[in-house]
């Protein structure tokens, strides 16, 4: 039989069974308490409750975000609610435990700390109008818990039960208690009522009058009216029959019990619904006599079903003893032990042992009661730590109860005597219960004598522990990065503080009383100084120097802390008494960083005094606040649980310093606002930003969250200084700049509410969405309106057309449909469906419905109202209504087969819906695939015509031609050599996009236009535009920067990008997040670098790539300048680059639109090539560029001379595929032949020149190189570049490739000069707070006089350090941590691309997520002693390669968001092709495939073996020899040939 082990589940099962919501109050969200654990496992096994109609809810709630403010607006709404804490929570929560008292809320409470509690938390708050009960075993843990939920129901009124859960663990294990029995003690007809009531009460500070009361019926009423009174319990109560009160007030039974029903609503005179027409029925307050009737009907019910009996107080011992013990707090059974094992040399033998069951309301009487006669004397031991009156509170409760009793005949007052109880261990049990009764058999027993240890074992770690979360570290470390060891965190978590207990030394109140006792300190030491300094009491002159120095910069950080170690030493060397009195104190000559850390709870009331208290002193005190909670939650927030806003609060008060802040939003304006909060004299308050759900989320989930508060407004990056002004500076900085123009509407509309609401405050809090919806439905009739006047001129049939798109397609396609139908003579109408007014619909003739298919299945955002609202109708009649559905979506988007239902779900569900409805269907259900050659426009094709059919529209004769879609060629042709509309685009403020066309030229401008994919949902759920940006490529010729271009990229990323730069694959600086008005002055910024972007992306050229080389300066000197001469003569020619982009913007200089200017394009025509072009130079041994997989790769061939000769040339390398089209393949390079080194620009033109000519420039998706190849034929080829060319190529010469990776740390090359590789993780350059890479390297740029060298792997090379300056930079290395390349070989092998949240084409992650991956992976390559081995492993975020995944041994290519195809069997330097080998795996499953794989190649591969070859050889992939290759024979088929 199952068995229940701790009073932690005994009462969590109960709250559980007899509750609709739970609150479940821990320590972290990710530390359990006591009843957390199983409160979780009853939720995840859907067990059923006792009360509640649904499943019973669990909460999790942090016990310092005021845990209670979240039992008023369920149980004002009717649910029944309970909570599970420890006592630490009472304190801080008197305010509501006052209210709450009204309502029927348990709270069970388990006493803190565990092994020696102090009840005091208990006794402080006995007057808040709880009923209190007290559990002193495992068992009554169990039945008293069910006793709460019982009483609490019958009487309305808030239960507090309190355990010492340290004790009844020791208990021995009970078994569950029946269903049942729980069933017939909850009042389920009262919990019905209660469940069916809605509280109108909504203050949760103001007392609003509410007390539980009864409804009495008929005489009955006078029976129990006397409150003031106490008498003795009835009989009738003793016989309260084993039934619900409120079944038997139905039977008309005629005991006082009976005829009273209880009333949930405050002072109401409402009837019960009960009462009969002829009974009156009164309401009264619930009094204690009630309590005590109630509870005595329960407690007869358990002693029913279980013979076990309860009582207010118990008493065991001898019926005759003559004296007693009450016990509040300690182990009872220990003492009881004790006792009965007590001899008669014992003075405590045969004494008896009371403790209160019930002990709130204290029914004095009842005590009596329980107490034999015999018992003269009583000794109260109350075990209260925290004592704030001479007598312990039980002591005068027994007092008052003895004095002027009513005492029955032959019965005295019994002598009390009051101890407190200390610590008792087992072993002195005895001893402590010999020094009790000694005292209370004395003649004059003392009073208040105290027991026991003072200090229980441990206490630190008995204590209820409190956990930082780890994520929140990141704001400690940059705390501890920005002050050093300057840093003083006054409560911080785990820190010894002297016989402070960690829970309070963590408080905030505590750590500012703690910092202005040090300040108060430190002052006294300063004048001290002064003091001394007068005095001249020193053996030396020098002290008094610096000491009058140092005294008048004490205050200032900076200089104090200058001067500081200098008067240090000067006091250290005087050697005078007064030196050393003063050196005593040394630690005071440094002016601290004083911080207080605090959670979002100080955003609640409670909490809220901490903040109050700080901003209000006007002490120099800065208070870090961590707010955790993500964007998602606060939208779904309860509004009682609403925060204040702290910033806003402290703002108000004009004289302190407040930022909001995020570490994933903007690093650098952390450390902004941490240095100028130091620095502000006055209070300081850093708002910091850490989102997070669990503190178990990676980073990634933090950091999306915080990008979307951050963007929406909900979260914005802020800096306020009220003496800024002074200095003729803005008080308010506004430091995120893409919510500028949305915080404004919304301060604006926020301003337009209050108004509002002050005028009309009936309203209140629902004005603001009763507005917007009031708005939205007036539009929608608006609009429709409109439309249908448009209409009522035109004749024919009408149409209706609605769609759900969220990425166009949809809508285009539904725009489309309307022209053709009004073409053929409907009269068309055209809207998204959430714009449709839904009442409408059983009006509509025809009606077409089009949507395409978001996330899991789920309707595109402006098509999910109205689904919600055709689903959930249900009166809806659609029987006049002809309809057709065409639903878009991806057969291949979903990887695992039992998720194959979504595809093309939402236009499925709606057609099978508006059937139900009694639509009649015009045609079968049309279904657009991705998949299909044209994508969606195959089934489209095939759809329409059935549609027009239906409608009897298909055979309309002279309907005009639709002009053709428009094509990049025509684009380009039409652009003017790419100026296009570029400017006026620029120059539109109403957006943040530029059009699609401009958006095609601007690529050959070095720049794409990007939305952040992490923010889009919600975005456009919030109806806003996406949140576009730019991203801008450099053209960097061989990745060769000067120490000065680094920094002045550097602050183009940090000025104008997102605070990152990423080092790519090919070799250059990519910045991120540049928005639209920042593009300008950022190409100009990188103009004035000496660099240019022009052709960095587009149909051009791109930037030419070399190996860096850093062993052989003066080869790679001659390599690097053939990669810029072919880099240079391959440029286009046009001028509008430096016309859009450089020039001035006075308007005189240049005329950019029109046609005004004409362009040359000698080398590309006006329609430059069909497809991006590459090129790239290796130099052997090292394959580091990759040299098979470009269009062109160029392998340098040394001379006899060590000088670079020439290059043997490959053509037609190239990686972008289209997954599932086997007409694209990468494909890598076939060797052309030998070409010496003035001759190669002219080579690589003519290569360039008969792509141009004779590329495919009709099908995007087969127009590289590659395919004109082998379309071709490589020697046909060859030979048309001959012709071109003039020339021919010579025979190949010789080579040898053995990697393709980075050769890590310092190396010398032939000049003597130094150059170090560092291991940059994806190129990815950035500041965390675990690592402040960006700031590192920024300072080495500062005193690098060589250059900085990206390589083609995303890494860097330092170049060029001379010896002498070797031990210098050496240390900055070291102080940043960048001269850590000690990783495993797998990770320093690794490449990633983009991706998101960045690339538009991402279909998975990819730079974000590779590390994590190598991470879970690096335990199997160390266990198969790989540690050390490259194995190369490549990601990207789709096929399109950018991470040349093909060439990889191992590579993941993105198919949908965290499903990947698995790819094997790639040359280890990159000269052979890999080939599928798993379709859409998740992490799982490539985990599982990964480990066994890795071990297998540690045993089993042969000396030297690489793990492509090695993957081959084991049969697990068969080899690919050339592009076309490579979809054959593959490891799995593509699931469409399945
Ligand atoms: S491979 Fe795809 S996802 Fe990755 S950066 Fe390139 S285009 Fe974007």
């Amino acid at each position: 039989m199952a068995t229940i082990l701790t009073a932690g589940e005994a009462v969590a099962r109960i709250a559980y069974l007899a509750s609709d919501l739970v609150i479940s109050v821990q320590p972290s969200l990710a530390t359990d308490s006591e009843f957390s654990t199983f409160l979780r496992s009853y939720t995840q096994r859907k067990a059923p409750g006792v009360v509640s109609k649904d499943l019973p809810e669990v909460e999790a709630v942090r016990h310092n975000a005021d845990p209670l403010l979240s039992v008023f607006q369920p149980i004002r709404n009717g649910k029944i609610v309970s909570v599970t804490a420890n006592s630490s929570i009472l304190l801080p929560s008197i305010p509501h435990l006052y209210k709450l008292a009204q309502y029927p809320v348990v709270i069970h409470v388990s006493l803190q700390p565990s092994v020696y509690p102090d009840y005091s938390e208990i006794t402080a708050i006995r007057q808040c109008g709880f009923t209190f009960l007290q559990s002193d075993t495992l068992q009554e843990s169990q039945d008293l818990a069910m006793s709460a939920h019982a009483l609490a129901l019958k009487s309305g009124k808030g239960v507090i039960h309190f355990f010492n859960g340290g004790n009844l663990g020791q208990d021995d294990p009970i078994p569950y208690e029946d269903r049942e029995l729980l069933k017939q003690l909850l009042d389920v007809d009262a919990a019905r009522r209660f469940q069916s009531t809605k509280s109108s009460e909504t203050t949760i500070y103001a007392d609003d009058g509410r007390i539980a009361s009864l409804s009495v019926v008929g005489s009955v009423a006078q029976v129990n009216a006397s409150p003031s009174s106490p008498s003795r319990p009835s009989q009738a109560a003793e016989k309260v029959p084993s039934t619900p009160v409120s079944a038997n007030a139905r039977s008309n039974s005629s005991t006082a019990s009976d005829s009273s029903h209880r009333n949930s609503s405050e002072g109401s005179g409402r009837a019960s619904s009960l009462a009969t027409s002829i009974e009156s029925v009164t309401t009264r307050p619930v009094t204690f006599e009630d309590i005590d009737r109630m509870l005595n009907g329960i407690w007869a019910i358990i002693k029913d079903a279980t013979k076990r009996s309860y009582e207010p107080f118990s008493y065991t011992g001898p019926a005759n003893a003559t004296s007693a013990i009450f016990l509040f707090g300690a182990d009872s059974a220990l003492f009881g032990q004790a006792i009965d094992e007590a001899t008669s040399n014992d003075v405590f033998q045969k004494v008896g042992i009371i403790t209160p069951r019930l002990y709130r309301p204290w029914i004095g009487l009842k005590l009596l009661s329980s107490v034999p006669k015999t018992v003269k004397k009583i000794a109260v031991a109350e075990q209260i730590r925290r004592k704030t009156t001479k007598w312990g509170p039980v002591l005068l409760d027994l007092l008052m109860s003895m004095k002027g009793a009513d005492l029955e005949a032959g019965r005295e007052t019994p002598q009390i005597v009051g101890y407190q109880l200390g610590y008792v261990e087992p072993v002195t049990v005895r001893q402590a219960l010999r020094g009790i009764f000694q005292n209370l058999m004395s003649e004059k027993p003392l009073q208040n004598l105290e027991v026991g240890r003072s200090q229980g074992p441990n206490l630190q770690e008995q204590d209820y522990v409190l956990e930082q979360p780890d994520l929140e570290n990141a704001y400690m470390k940059m705390l501890r990065q920005v002050f050093g060891d300057r840093l003083h965190v006054a409560n911080q978590l785990r820190k010894d503080d002297a016989g402070i207990s960690s829970q309070l030394a963590a408080n905030p109140e505590y750590g500012f009383g703690k910092l202005i006792a040090r300040s108060e300190h430190r002052q006294r030491f300063i004048n001290e100084v002064k003091e001394v300094v007068k005095t001249r009491d020193f053996t030396t002159d020098a002290p008094n120097k610096w000491l009058k120095k140092w005294a008048l910069e004490a205050e200032d950080a900076e200089k104090a802390n200058a001067t500081a170690s200098d008067v240090i030493m000067r006091l250290s060397t005087d050697g005078s008494p007064a030196a050393s009195k003063l050196l005593a104190s040394k630690a005071l000559f440094y002016r601290e960083a004083n911080w207080l850390i605090g959670s979002d709870a100080w955003a609640y009331d409670l909490g809220n005094s901490g903040v109050h208290h700080v901003v209000a002193s006007g002490q120099n005190v800065n208070m870090l606040i961590i707010d955790s909670q993500p964007y998602s939650e606060h939208a779904a927030a309860d509004v009682t649980r609403r925060k204040k806003d702290i910033g806003l609060y402290a703002m108000n008060f004009g004289n302190a310093y407040v930022a909001s802040v995020a570490v994933y939003g903007s690093y650098t304006q952390v450390l902004q606002a941490m240095i100028e909060a130091e620095k502000f004299e006055g209070p300081s308050v850093v708002m910091a930003y850490l989102p997070y759900n669990r503190e178990t989320d990676n980073p990634l989930t933090v950091l999306q969250e915080t990008k979307k508060s951050i963007d929406l407004g909900y979260w914005p990056l802020y800096r306020w200084n009220p003496r800024a002004e002074e200095k003729g500076e803005e008080n308010f900085q506004l430091d995120s700049e893409r919510v500028r123009a949305e915080l404004q509407a919304f301060l604006k509309r926020d301003n337009y509410m209050t108004q509002l609401m002050k005028r009309h405050p009936q309203f209140a809090a629902n004005i603001s969405e009763s507005y917007g919806s009031e708005v939205r439905a007036t539009q929608k009739r608006k609009a429709k309106d409109a439309y249908s006047k448009l209409l009522e001129g035109l004749y024919g049939a009408p149409m209706t057309v609605l769609f759900a798109s969220d990425n166009g397609n949809a809508e285009s396609l539904a725009k489309r449909l309307a022209n053709r139908g009004k073409a053929r003579g409907l009269k068309s109408m055209v809207m998204s469906m959430d714009d449709y007014p839904i009442e409408d619909l059983p009006s509509e003739e025809n009606l077409v419905l089009i949507t395409s298919t978001a996330g899991q299945g789920e309707f595109p955002q402006n098509g999910r109202a109205f689904w919600e609202a055709v689903k959930t109708s249900t009166d809806l009649d659609l029987t006049t209504v002809k309809f057709a559905v065409f639903a878009l979506g991806d057969s291949h988007y979903w990887p695992r087969k039992e998720d194959k239902i979504y595809y093309n779900k939402p236009g499925k569900d709606l057609g099978a819906r508006l059937l139900a409805l009694g639509g009649k269907s015009l045609t079968e259900i049309g279904l657009g695939d991705d998949q299909d050659p044209d994508q969606y426009q195959t089934g489209y094709s095939e759809w329409e015509p059935k549609l027009w059919q239906a409608l009897g529209v298909d055979k309309v004769e002279g309907i005009p031609d639709e002009p053709p879609p428009l094509t990049n060629e025509d684009i380009k042709i039409q652009s003017n050599f790419l100026r296009g509309t570029i400017v006026e685009g620029l120059n539109d403020v109403s957006t943040g996009a530029i059009s699609a066309s401009d958006a095609q030229l601007t690529k050959f401008h070095g720049t794409y236009m990007e939305d952040d994919r992490d923010l889009r949902d919600e975005r456009k759920a919030q109806g806003l535009e996406p949140a576009y940006a730019f991203m801008i490529r450099c053209r960097l010729p061989g990745g060769v920067a000067t120490a000065d271009q680094w920094l002045k990229m550097d602050a183009i990323a940090q000025n104008l990008g997102n605070e990152t730069m990423k080092l790519t694959t090919r070799q250059t600086f990519q910045f991120h997040g540049v928005v639209k008005g920042k593009l300008k002055p950022a190409m100009q910024a990188i103009n004035k670098a000496l660099m240019t972007t022009i052709a960095a992306c587009g149909d051009v050229n791109r930037n030419v790539m070399c190996s860096v080389i850093p062993s052989q300066s003066q080869f790679h000197a001659d390599v690097y300048a053939c990669a810029k001469r072919i880099n240079d003569h391959l440029l286009p020619s046009t001028t509008a680059y430096h016309e859009i982009w450089i020039r001035d913007d006075d308007g005189k200089k240049t005329q950019v639109a029109g046609d005004a200017v004409q362009d040359q394009e000698p080398l590309y025509g006006s329609t430059y090539l069909p497809r991006k072009f590459k090129i790239t130079i290796a130099v052997p041994p090292h394959n580091d560029t990759d040299v098979y997989a470009h269009d062109i790769g160029l392998i340098a061939i040394k001379g006899a001379d060590d000088r670079l000769e020439g290059f043997n040339v490959l053509a037609g390398g190239g990686m972008g595929v289209t997954h599932n089209m086997k007409k694209t393949y990468p494909r890598t390079g076939s060797m052309m032949g030998y070409v010496s080194k003035d001759n190669i620009h002219r080579a690589c033109e003519n290569i360039m020149l008969v792509q141009r000519d004779h590329g495919d420039r009709k099908d995007r998706k087969h127009a590289r190189l590659k395919y004109t190849i082998d379309d071709m034929g490589v020697d046909v080829f060859r030979t048309k570049v001959e012709s071109y060319w003039g020339e021919s190529f010579a025979p190949a010469k010789s080579f040898h490739f053995t990697s393709n990776i980075d050769t890590f740390g310092w190396q010398k090359d032939e000049n003597g000069l130094n150059h170090f590789t560092f291991f940059i993780e994806n190129g990815r350059i950035e500041d965390t707070a675990d690592f402040p890479m960006m700031t590192g390297l920024r300072e080495l740029a500062k005193i690098h006089r060589g250059e900085l060298r990206l390589t083609p792997n995303q890494h860097l090379v330092l170049s060029g350090v001379p010896d002498a300056q070797l031990p210098e930079i050496k240390e900055l290395l070291k102080k940043y941590h960048l001269d850590n390349t000690d990783f495993s070989g797998l990770r320093l092998s690794s490449s990633a691309c983009v991706a998101f949240p960045t690339c538009g084409l991402a279909m998975a992650e990819s730079e974000r997520y590779l590390p994590e991956l190598i991470t879970k992976l690096e335990n199997a390559v160390e266990d198969a002693g790989l540690r050390h081995d490259s194995i190369v492993m490549r990601m990207t975020g789709c096929p399109n390669g950018c991470a040349r995944p093909w060439v990889a041994e191992v590579a993941f290519v993105g198919k949908a968001y965290g499903a990947y195809n698995m790819y094997l069997g790639g040359g280890y330097h990159g000269q052979r092709l890999n080939k599928l080998y798993r379709s859409s795996i998740k992490e799982e499953e490539i985990l599982d495939i990964m480990r066994p794989l890795i071990k297998r190649y540690g045993l089993e591969r042969k000396e030297g073996e690489r793990f492509g070859d090695f993957c081959i050889r084991m049969g697990l992939i068969n080899e690919t020899y050339e592009g076309k290759d490579f979809h054959a024979n593959t490891a799995e088929e593509e699931e469409e040939e399945e």
